[in-house]
């Protein structure tokens, strides 16, 4: 043709070559295939470790033979059943791939190249990531004293800025913003600027100053909520995510999704998920007092760690993190250290069922 082959420099479109793939907790199957089968505790990314609802299974076998027909794209029972749930009209919900999905489906229906986003650091890196694929600046504003700094962040506020992310609870912290400072900060917003309210761990949140976020929506706010069916339900391998927010704006992110984003397996599977109160119950049960196992232990040990009104602790082990998950998978568990989030000697670790706490526990206190 004439045309000389083009370089990937070229090919790709301008900032994508500066990104890294997601680097996410290692899988039980990558440890096994590197040190080999053993009774591996993962504790490295926040999954439910009482697995997913019974009724979530039951419903995914039944649904299983209607494979061969496309699923509902705008997933109209889970919809309603969400908006049931928590209260808000249907059309104020959007389900798609998992709630890093609907990250993308912000990004790609409200940021334009050249505009910024305003976020904590460190936090959930999927917000920078969203953010630079479509060519906008993350503007990342340090967390004072382990929690989101909102004035600081309000200060970042530009004519160029577009979105605001605060995860809440913050991952990988577990810290949260109280209902008082999210509401004064809600109320100074910019009426160009929408808040994205990340909750993953909302059900976890025990705190009597945590804010819920919906009260937001129902007045008009512009804000965008996201909640999963990864952490408390115990789906994270079925990728289903929701965001709940102003009208206008979950148009926007229905007008960018994909045509069939969650199959029917995972439509059928979170329905069913959602009425079972019984195992979201013991879920959060676990979770609490799995946290007061970990606080109690880690007392002992005189190691600082952050109260969590989320699934996980994020604790310093005082070494190396990189060394103590050589360590630590040496004994079979399996951990996030903390120097992907700029800690060196911390650890996000997952809060299990009691025997995987006592084990982790258990393999600390010998590594240390
Ligand atoms: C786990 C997590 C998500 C992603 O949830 P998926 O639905 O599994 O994509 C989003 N935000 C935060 C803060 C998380 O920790």
């Amino acid at each position: 043709m004439g045309r000389k082959s083009l370089k990937i420099e070229q090919l790709a479109r301008k900032g994508i070559l500066d990104l890294v793939a997601y680097v996410p907790g290692k899988s039980i199957e990558e440890v096994e295939r590197e040190l080999g089968k053993k009774k591996w505790v993962k504790l490295a990314s926040n999954e439910n470790a009482l697995g997913p609802s019974p009724r979530a299974i039951t419903a995914i076998r039944k649904e299983l033979s209607n494979l061969h027909l496309y699923p509902e794209g705008p997933c109209p029972d889970l919809k309603r059943a969400l908006g049931q749930r928590f209260s808000v009209s249907e059309e104020k919900v959007v389900i798609s791939n998992g709630a890093d999905n609907v990250l993308s489906l912000i990004a790609s229906a409200f940021l334009n190249e050249g505009e910024d986003a305003v976020m904590a650091t460190p936090t959930f890196s999927v917000y920078s990531t969203v953010t630079r694929i479509m060519g906008a600046k993350p503007i990342e504003v340090n967390l004072k004293e382990f929690t989101h700094d909102l004035p600081s962040m309000l200060n970042k506020v530009n004519h160029k800025t577009k979105l605001l992310f605060v995860c809440n609870p913050n991952n990988p912290t577990g810290t949260i913003v109280t209902k008082k400072a999210l509401d004064e900060f809600v109320s100074r917003i910019p009426d160009w600027l929408i808040l994205v309210l990340d909750q993953a761990y909302w059900d976890f949140a025990d705190s009597p100053d945590y804010p819920e976020g919906l009260d937001y929506v129902r007045e008009g706010r512009p804000v965008i909520l996201l909640r999963t069916f990864s952490k408390v339900f115990g789906l994270a391998g079925l990728r289903i995510g929701c965001a709940i927010g102003r009208q206008d704006l979950i148009d926007c992110l229905c007008r960018v999704r994909e045509p069939f984003p969650v199959h029917r397996l995972g439509q059928a599977g979170a329905v069913a998920a959602l009425k079972d109160k019984v195992h979201a119950r013991k879920s959060i049960q676990m979770v609490v007092e799995g946290r007061r196992y970990l606080y109690r232990e880690l007392d002992k040990m005189g190691l600082f760690y952050l109260p969590s009104q989320a699934n996980f602790v994020f604790m310093d082990l005082r070494k190396d993190s990189k060394k103590a998950l050589q360590d630590l998978l040496a004994e079979g568990v399996i951990i996030r250290p903390g120097y992907i989030w700029g800690y060196p000697t911390f650890a996000r670790v997952t809060v299990g069922r009691p025997e995987d706490n006592r084990r982790f526990i258990k393999v600390l206190r010998k590594t240390l």
